[in-house]
């Protein structure tokens, strides 16, 4: 999503991000200072990355690191290859992890990465020049103990197997300077299912402080990647019935519930969920708006807008995806008393799964997968419970609740560290 992108009410996804901060900025009694400086990144980087392309010919890309905080700990957050990187996108997510590994008080700040390139035009080969470049370029500003990129759009374990190689050929073998790595290299069980076991989890008990079972409950999921596919299947095996799924495709829906696993296995057959037996075809704007009591939108930003928010008809939504919905499309969902739980609690599980990722690297020793399933239910319904505390005690939304909660962390400790 580039800068010029627009939300509903003409915000980019920084000044959406800004305005979220601000508005729970005036709601606590900060200083000018602290107010300035959570609204800037601590650092920003931009390197060009020239790379000879298989045909002989030369490229030079653009790749951006920007270190949003670190006063709770190293920086944090993936590294997306996407033609539409720029530095705004990139620092408003870089700003959003700050607020995210607050929120569920695991000890990391907030940084992004991007380079602007297109995997999808371009060989495995060309690929790897331009990770291995990048992280030459960056040098010592990424590093176990000083910023921790991840996975995220298109990049994927083997990205960071080869960040690993580069940067330890130089500072000696240094898993934890990635999570998301394959395990071979360092990676952990539960990785890769955290953030859709996640919101499933999450769905459970926003439920059950609602006052309604899980068990039976109608959910539609949108997107069937990686969150999507585990949230439903999690969603499943815990009683509810998954009414629709969609992806890029289309969706499908079924008013009895859809049988998960076999659909996880007709999409990894045939590329999409569109065509499974037993389910009648619906399009994403449908999807959005069935009558459900959850609704997880996991695949992109900006879905739910101020143009389909009045014909959403779930109880609770649960943002799978970052920035889901718009500035105004909240506002039109708080009138309808729709609950969202805001992403940067709903999709914590992978940066939480990837601080055990981490710890498990600096101990070298690794942990089963029932242990780390056990302490990443444990952080993400412990912070739900202190966000729904404070939206109740507050009179505010969940999503400004847990801004809230997330920069009273963050500013606590800067004013431990600040001299005056
Ligand atoms: P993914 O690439 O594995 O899956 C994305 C899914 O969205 C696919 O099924 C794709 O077909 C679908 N999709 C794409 N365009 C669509 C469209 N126009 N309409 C409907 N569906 C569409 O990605 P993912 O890792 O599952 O991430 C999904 C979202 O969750 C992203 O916003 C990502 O930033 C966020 N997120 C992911 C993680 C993680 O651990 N993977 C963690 C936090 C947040």
């Amino acid at each position: 999503m580039s800068s010029e992108s627009k939300s509903g009410t003409g915000l980019s996804t920084l000044e959406s991000v800004q305005h979220m901060v601000d508005t729970a900025a005036n709601a606590l009694d900060l200083t000018e200072r602290e107010r300035k400086v959570i609204q800037s990144p601590f650092r920003e980087v931009r390197v060009e990355l020239p790379v000879r392309m298989d045909d002989g010919h030369w490229e030079v890309f653009h790749g951006y690191r920007i270190q949003h905080d670190n006063t709770r700990g190293p920086f944090k957050g993936g590294i997306r290859y996407h033609p539409s990187v720029d530095e705004d996108e990139v620092t408003a997510l870089a700003m959003l992890m700050t607020w995210k590994t607050a929120v569920v008080d695991v000890p990391f700040g907030g940084a992004k990465g991007g380079v602007n390139c297109d995997p999808s035009k371009m060989s495995k080969a060309e690929v790897q020049q331009i990770t291995r470049q990048f992280v030459r370029r960056l040098g010592n500003i990424i590093g176990p103990e000083e910023d921790i990129p991840a996975p995220d759009v298109n990049t994927n374990p083997q990205v960071m197997a080869w960040i690993v190689d580069e940067y330890s050929s130089r500072s000696g073998y240094k898993p934890g300077v990635v999570t998301g790595k394959p395990i071979e290299l360092g990676g952990t069980v539960g990785r890769i299912e955290a953030t859709g076991r996640g919101c499933a989890w999450i769905a459970q008990q926003a439920l059950t402080k609602l006052g309604m079972p899980f068990k039976d409950s109608r959910v539609a999921v949108q997107g069937f990647g990686n969150v999507g596919s585990h949230a439903a299947k999690v969603a499943a095996e815990l009683g509810a019935k998954v009414l629709a799924v969609s992806d890029v495709n289309g969706g499908v829906y079924n008013s009895d519930g859809l049988n998960i696993d076999s659909l996880i296995e007709h999409s990894k057959r045939t590329g999409t969920v569109v065509e499974f037996d037993n389910a009648e075809q619906i399009d994403n704007d449908s999807l959005l708006c069935i009558d459900c009591d959850v609704l997880i939108p996991a695949a992109l930003d900006k879905v739910v807008t101020a143009k389909n928010a009045d014909r959403i008809n779930a109880k609770v939504i649960v943002e799978g995806a970052n920035a889901p919905t718009t500035v105004d499309a909240d506002d039109i969902l708080e009138s309808k008393g729709i609950t969202v739980v805001p992403d940067i609690v709903a999709n914590a599980g992978g940066v939480t799964v990837s601080y055990f990722e981490w710890s498990q690297n600096m101990q070298h020793y690794y942990w089963k997968i029932d242990r780390v399933r056990e302490e990443l239910q444990a952080i993400l319904l412990s912070a739900l419970d202190e966000v729904w505390s404070r939206s109740e005690r507050d009179g505010c939304s969940l999503r400004q609740a847990a801004f809230r909660v997330a920069i009273e962390r963050v500013i606590t400790a800067k004013r431990m560290r600040w001299m005056d």
